[in-house]
């Protein structure tokens, strides 16, 4: 018998080590005005606003898919003043939501009500409608690996490829990463978690159960009673007390989203933890379903698991060191800031990074209150050419607890995606762009900014 002759292969074996460091062989892959470094919901609407203002961008992403946190079952929160109807939100986030509503994919009035359930599979189809509707281009399966940097100003940055490394250029680059990753591997400094310790607020694996018959299901309250009532009587691997009720997801009779698991590590940027924190969850799903739901509550004994989070939820990592520095008191005393780029009226909302319990102040807001989100926040101060969005804006760890949700990380997005746009147009760096014609141009986009 003979063997068939082997099919032509690549050698790749390039890289070069030395002690501590690796080299890999580098491609060039061209200059942009603007670079966005994550597609979650901020770095998309960060790559459209540019895109749309003439600027060429370029969006990165590690994983295949963009979305970001926003494709784990997540309803998109704030759009209204608290406790009333006036929208805080508008411009390209509304657009999403608007575009989602026309596609069946949200059944909710934004003006109506605070929490708005989305399908994240058409979230991710109107996503992309958008980005190429706008010009900007995308690459995914590129996590960052480096990031250059002369001085004060970021030269290029450098992506995994399968076979070489990508190097592109870009005149500003935005983080939004959710990590503060492109800060990071600049060297610049990134605040993490509470000031005392560094602790950050835990992660949580999120589900989608169908077959719910929803009309048997009791209150949620009842729910939570039994949860609590239960726990005292054994050890559940999950901590969390004060479960947050599901979210009957559009367009999908009996499927309902699930933000109830708890897993406490130190740290959401280190690899070894994370693959942790996915084991755990899944324990954590099984557990609420197979030993909770099923056996204990009406409604779900013909349930089944539908969806596992694309991947763990992670709360809070990094965020950049800005020129301003969000405070709880800020949002508390409702600042009207003179350099604000965005409002939300979320909370505060901290879940314990010591255990079970969950910190949310909900009413601490008057009705139709909101508070806005400054322009420095979204600035690096170590850096000329350096924004940051969504969850890697500069704010206290108690500050990013009411930041951090979905509406803002879209507005700050798209302010930071039209600041960089401006600072192309003028020749400017982003600290020295005029903050008046910033918030004008958002205006003329929709976006609220006061
Ligand atoms: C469990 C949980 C429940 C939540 N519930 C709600 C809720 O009900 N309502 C609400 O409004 N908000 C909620 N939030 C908050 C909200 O989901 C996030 O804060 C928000 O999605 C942040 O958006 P982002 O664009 O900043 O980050 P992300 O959505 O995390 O996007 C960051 C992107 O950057 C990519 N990235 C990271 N590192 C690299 C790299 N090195 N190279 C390339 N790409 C990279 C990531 O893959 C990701 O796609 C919740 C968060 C969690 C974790």
């Amino acid at each position: 018998m003979t063997l068939p002759e082997p099919s032509p292969c690549t050698v790749l074996n390039k890289t070069r080590t030395s002690g501590d460091s690796i080299q890999l062989p580098v491609e060039e892959a061209g200059g942009y005005d603007v670079l966005v470094v994550g597609a979650g919901l901020s770095g998309v609407c960060a790559a459209v606003a540019a895109a749309r203002l003439g600027a060429k961008t370029l969006l990165v992403e590690s994983l295949p898919y963009i979305g970001g946190n926003a494709t784990i079952g997540l309803p998109l929160s704030s759009f209204r003043a608290a406790q009333d109807e006036r929208l805080i939100v508008g411009g390209i986030p509304l657009e999403i939501v608007n575009g989602l509503r026309q596609r069946g994919g949200c059944e909710v009035d934004p003006a109506q009500r605070d929490w708005l359930p989305i399908d994240c599979e058409l979230l991710q189809l109107e996503l992309t409608r958008l980005l190429d509707g706008a010009g900007a281009e995308l690459l995914t399966y590129s996590p960052l690996l480096a990031v250059e940097r002369e001085g004060r100003e970021l030269r290029s940055a450098v992506f995994h490829n399968k076979e070489t490394s990508l190097r592109v250029h870009a005149r500003v680059m935005i983080d939004c990463s959710g990590d503060a990753q492109v800060a990071a591997l600049a060297g610049l400094p990134t605040p993490m978690g509470r000031h005392r310790d560094q602790k950050t607020q835990p992660m949580t694996l999120t589900f989608t159960l169908g077959g719910v018959e929803g009309d048997r299901m009791p209150a949620w309250g009842e729910i939570v009673k039994r949860w609590e009532e239960l726990r005292l009587q054994r050890a559940w691997r999950n901590p969390r007390s004060a479960i947050t009720y599901p979210f009957a997801l559009p367009g999908k009779p009996g499927h309902y989203a699930f933000n109830v698991t708890r897993i406490i590590v130190d740290k959401g940027t280190d690899n070894r933890l994370l693959s942790h924190a996915e084991k755990e969850g899944r324990y954590q799903v099984e557990e609420f379903v197979e030993e909770f739901l099923r056996p204990h509550i009406a409604g779900f004994e013909r349930c089944y698991l539908s969806q596992i989070g694309h991947r763990i939820g992670v709360r809070e990592t990094r965020r950049i060191a800005g020129y301003y520095e969000l405070q709880r008191q800020d949002l508390l005393a409702l600042t009207q800031f003179e350099d604000a780029i965005a409002c939300n009226s979320y909370p505060v909302d901290i879940h314990s990074p010591d255990g079970g319990t969950s910190q949310c102040e909900e009413g601490s807001l008057p009705k139709g209150g909101y508070y806005t989100i400054p322009y420095r926040a979204l600035v690096a101060r170590d850096a000329d050419n350096l924004l940051a969005a969504g969850r890697c804006v500069s704010a206290s760890h108690e500050a990013l607890s009411a930041v951090r949700v979905l509406s803002a990380a879209m507005a700050t997005g798209e302010a930071a995606g039209t600041a960089a746009a401006l600072c192309i147009e003028s020749g400017l760096n982003p600290m020295e762009l005029s903050v008046d014609r910033l918030r004008a141009a958002l205006r003329r986009q929709g976006a609220i900014v006061e």
